[in-house]
């Protein structure tokens, strides 16, 4: 099983002693420093089977400055570091900072294409004008290689990551009862673009809900995929790894 998406830097001991004892039930993790406070402490937990992405977060937008970029520019060259991000439009928690989003949105994703790293993005919006945004923005910049972290199905964005050949990562929400709409899209899409991921310690899968999300717990969402599309575990499974390995090169 592949975690594409973790934040293992919001874990203190004794939680990230007990969570890393279970890495081993895992081919590999990819751990996002998604602020200039937090990529330290991601590239020290990038060791073993996991990997880094560091990247400025859209609700820390508001942070980006030229020491900023440089500083991004120089963590991302660290020999771990297998993607930029995240990065994206963040409507749900900071409106207010959409131009911010936007230039550093652009920024990375021109710092990706140089380095020849696969883009991750975040979308969240109460209305889908972020989604219907970021969807413009993919057929406008059509990045080489980009994952659509924790898809939620909106259909412009769907139709928008088709066309790029984009990845969509797939996360507890797959799991959520009320999610019929998200479960039709996971069983649609083409199956060289599937990745499951959790978010750690964010979004945990049924029946974890309310508590704190594990890397380990992406077996939960590697069941429901499995069972939304008819193949047996180990099908799915060897699937969102060879994907993975694809897309961040490891
Ligand atoms: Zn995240």
């Amino acid at each position: 099983m592949t975690d594409t998406h973790a934040h293992l830097d919001f874990l203190e001991p004794p939680e990230l002693t007990e969570v890393q004892a279970h890495l081993t039930e895992l081919r590999a993790v990819l751990t996002l420093g998604v602020d200039p406070s937090r990529w330290e402490k991601t590239l020290h937990l990038a060791k073993g089977n996991v990997y880094a992405a560091v990247g400025l977060h859209p609700t820390s937008a508001h942070l980006l400055s030229p020491e900023v970029e440089a500083a991004l520019r120089h963590q991302a060259r660290h020999p771990r570091v297998r993607a930029i991000g995240e990065t994206g439009l963040d409507y749900h928690w900071t409106p207010e900072t959409r131009p911010a989003q936007l230039q550093a949105l652009d920024f990375q994703a021109a710092l990706a294409e140089e380095l020849g790293l696969p883009l991750v993005l975040h979308v969240r919006s109460r209305d889908g004008k972020a989604e219907e945004d970021l969807a413009a923005w993919l057929g406008f910049h059509r990045p080489k290689r980009v994952v659509l972290h924790a898809f939620s199905g909106h259909p412009a964005l769907e139709a928008a990551g088709l066309k790029v050949g984009a990845y969509f990562g797939l996360a507890g929400p797959l799991t959520y009862r009320k999610n019929e709409a998200l479960r039709e899209a996971a069983r649609r899409l083409p199956e060289d673009r599937l990745l499951v991921e959790t978010d750690t310690p964010f979004l945990p899968p049924e029946p974890h809900r309310g508590k704190r999300n594990r890397p380990h717990y992406v077996r939960l969402v590697l069941e429901k995929l499995a069972e939304v599309r008819g193949v047996d575990f180990a099908e799915m499974e060897a699937c969102t790894d060879g994907n993975a390995r694809v897309c961040f090169g490891w």
